[in-house]
Parts: C-alpha cells; structure tokens; sequence
C-alpha cells in the first residue's frame, strides 16, 4: 500500500515562525552577522503542551518557561523532545533544586545566595548548569536582576562554583512603544558583558535580550538569544 499522508497545512504557528526567522535574518545581515548567531528561544508561558510540540515541529529548539511550578505541569507530555528548556522567568530560591534538575539553562540568575543553592543542586547528580545572570538595567521600571553595580561581584562568585557555567547576560528592558528607544537598554548590556569580559579574563558569549515588539533591535545590537512569546504563539491569555 502506498503511504498517502495528509498534505501538511502550515499552521499559525509554523507560518509565524517562518516570519520571524526571516526577520532575525535580515536583522542579523543589517549588522553583518550570520543568521546561525542568533538562537530563536520560543516564550512558552502559559501555552499548553501541543503549542509547544507544534513550535518544536515548526524547528524551534530552545524554549523558555516563567515557572517551575508549570513547566513541571506541562513536561511529561514533552519528554520525547530534545530542545534546551531555559527558565527565563524570576526563581525563587526554594525552587532552585527543582529548577536545576527541570531545566538545562537557567537565564535569570540574580543573586549569589540563588546561584549557590543552584550550584549545590546542580553538583548533587554530577552535572552542571548553564546559567545568565539577569541585569536590571533601570530599577525604575524592571523589578528583577542584579543592578550594574553588583554585576561584578555577582559573576566573580559564580565563576567560583563548580557546577555553574557561566554564559553571559539577560535583560528584559522598560517597554517602549517605539522599540528604537530600547537601543541603548541591549546597547549597554552588550558594554557590561565586554567590561565584565575584561574584568575576569574570560569569555561570556550569550546575550539574551530583545523580545517580540523589539528582537530586531536586539540583534542588530549583538543579542545571541531572543525570546518571543507572543509573535509565535498570539497574544496570551491572562497569565
Ligand atoms: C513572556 C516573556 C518573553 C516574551 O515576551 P513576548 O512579548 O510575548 O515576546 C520574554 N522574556 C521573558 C522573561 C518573558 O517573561
């Protein structure tokens, strides 16, 4: 018998991610990079497992969850696929052992007392922890991260412990209508990574930043990582 499947209709969301990984492409040539430096992370938060799946099929390979709590909810129905799951959303400490065993990047690390719990966690099976330390950049208007100046000292502990790798730096900037006036947020996460980079002597390759309003922005300003929700999956429900 003669395999016959269903022609494959593009769904909403294999169409959407199509779209954005033009966008990220002309956005990346626009500042002389290749399309491969930059990794599409798909904002998961409050989607069900399905959206996910359907992301994963539309070739999407990272993916970032807010919450423990949910991710732990929505995982089992997820196990056969092997993207990198990063937490992308505020950790409380008390989750830190949960979280290290959930996920193989934790992108908001704020504090040395979290990293610490993340690290002794981490070392309890052997593994270790990708991890990006979130900066506040305008305490103003952003409630999480670490503020510039205890940047240093945060990363100076973390490249001390054992079972953490450093990576680089995440910021979610103030919301601006106009995403051209988040230029100098990414621009100046991009300056903290190089000081800190000369600072210690090593490399810290990522910068998570720019999200669905604004990610073209963030990469012609140096983001490796975006994370975008709502351009993929359409706008969320209340959260
Ligand atoms: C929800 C969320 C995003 C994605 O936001 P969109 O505007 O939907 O693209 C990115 N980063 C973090 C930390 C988020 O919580």
């Amino acid at each position: 018998m003669l395999e016959c499947p269903m022609p494959r209709t593009n769904s909403s969301i294999a169409s959407n991610i199509e779209r954005i990984r033009e966008r990220m492409a002309r956005a990346a040539a626009r500042s002389d990079r290749r399309p491969e430096e930059v990794v599409l992370v798909a904002a998961s938060k409050t989607q069900p497992a399905e959206a996910i799946r359907e992301a994963y099929e539309g070739g999407v390979r990272a993916f970032g969850e807010n919450r423990v709590q949910e991710w732990e909810g929505k995982q089992p129905a997820l196990v056969d696929l092997k993207p990198s799951w990063h937490l992308i959303g505020h950790l409380q400490s008390n989750k830190a052992r949960r979280a290290s065993r959930l996920f193989d990047w934790i992108d908001s690390v704020s504090d040395a007392a979290l990293a610490l719990k993340l690290d002794d966690a981490a070392g309890e099976t052997n593994e270790w922890l990708a991890v990006l330390i979130e900066v506040q950049l305008d305490p103003a208007e952003t409630k999480s991260g670490v503020s510039q100046t205890g940047l240093p000292a945060l990363a100076e502990a973390i490249v001390q412990m054992p079972h953490l790798q450093l990576r680089g730096l995440m910021t979610i900037p103030p919301f601006c209508e106009d995403p051209r006036d988040v230029r100098p947020y990414f621009r100046r996460l991009r300056r903290l990574r190089d000081d800190l980079e000369k600072h210690l002597g090593r490399s810290f390759p990522e910068l998570s930043m720019g999200m669905s309003h604004d990610f073209e922005i963030a990469i012609e300003e140096g983001a490796t990582q975006v994370r975008i929700g709502t351009a993929i999956f359409g706008e969320r429900k209340a959260e």
